[in-house]
């Protein structure tokens, strides 16, 4: 089997700076040939979406779209629009999360009924918004990988709200797997390794879940942007064509540690 994605085009939600994971994901489906659509969540982030792509070899051939996940009618335009200009898409890489920086320290117990909300409407139901909307421009089958973390399955200090909305988002991932299975379309997920990125920055805390990672997963280093990258872009070619409703760690095998 061929490891190219030339031909194939590519949704990228979620490019902030060059730390997002999602412009880790860019790049390695750039590597394999791939054409890349960049969705982003306000005006302010277009350039820097775009200054990015620039860097890329052949990067001027990429799509701009804004899209706010917290917007419906947004969501339609754009899809319909990059139904308009491409036609057929062949997968999605979904890096969109947020939760109120006073919702990501402390006692759980605290979480606000407008911070559940918030947290849940951005960084799961998105999901479901966004497969929707893509359905119909994935004519010929294709892969949809989304990115969640450990703190959706177990406790992780400070993470609280955003932890919930993970393992909302992971049921998701399996029921959006049955729903578009049936279209030849994939749904998976990757739980990736803590990574200092805009988002993770306001995590309380996050510097020592980042030590936990170096001196006590298998792997004793932490987790990279290309390693995510390379994951997610294996999830989006035919390799794993038989995988599907799946969630893969890559976090330096630090899921598996007892204590
Ligand atoms: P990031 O801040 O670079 O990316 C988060 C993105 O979400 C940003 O581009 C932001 O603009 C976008 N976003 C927020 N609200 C939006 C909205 N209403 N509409 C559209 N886009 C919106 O941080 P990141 O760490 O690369 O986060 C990407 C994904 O990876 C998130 O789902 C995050 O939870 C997940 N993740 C991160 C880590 C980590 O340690 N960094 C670990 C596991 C999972």
């Amino acid at each position: 089997m061929n490891m190219s994605l030339q031909g194939r085009t590519y949704v990228v939600m979620g490019v902030a700076n060059k730390r997002s994971i999602a412009w880790g994901i860019a790049q390695s489906l750039h590597n394999a040939g791939a054409r890349l659509i960049f969705t982003y969540a306000a005006e302010r982030f277009e350039k820097s979406v775009r200054d990015l792509a620039a860097t890329l070899e052949g990067g001027e051939e990429s799509l701009f779209y804004q899209c706010d996940v917290t917007d419906d009618e947004n969501i339609m335009e754009t899809f319909q629009q990059i139904q308009n200009d491409v036609g057929v898409i062949h997968g999605l890489a979904h890096c969109i999360a947020f939760a109120n920086k006073e919702e990501l320290k402390g006692d759980f117990l605290n979480t606000s009924r407008d911070g559940f909300l918030t947290a849940h409407n951005i960084s799961s139901y998105s999901l479901t918004a966004v497969s929707r909307a893509v359905q119909p421009l994935m004519s010929e089958g294709g892969g949809i990988v989304t990115l969640t973390y450990l703190g959706g399955e177990r406790v992780v200090p400070n993470y609280n709200v955003m932890g919930v909305a993970k393992a909302s988002l992971d049921a998701s991932v399996k029921y959006l797997a049955e729903s578009l299975g049936k279209h030849g379309i994939r749904v998976n997920a990757i739980s990736a390794g803590p990574i200092r990125t805009l988002s993770a920055k306001g995590v309380g805390d996050f510097n020592s879940i980042l030590k936990d990672i170096e001196e006590r997963a298998p792997l004793r280093r932490p987790t990279t942007q290309e390693e995510v990258g390379d994951t997610a872009y294996f999830l989006l070619s035919d390799f794993s064509r038989g995988v599907t409703g799946e969630m893969i760690h890559v976090d330096s095998g630090f899921h598996i540690i007892g204590r």
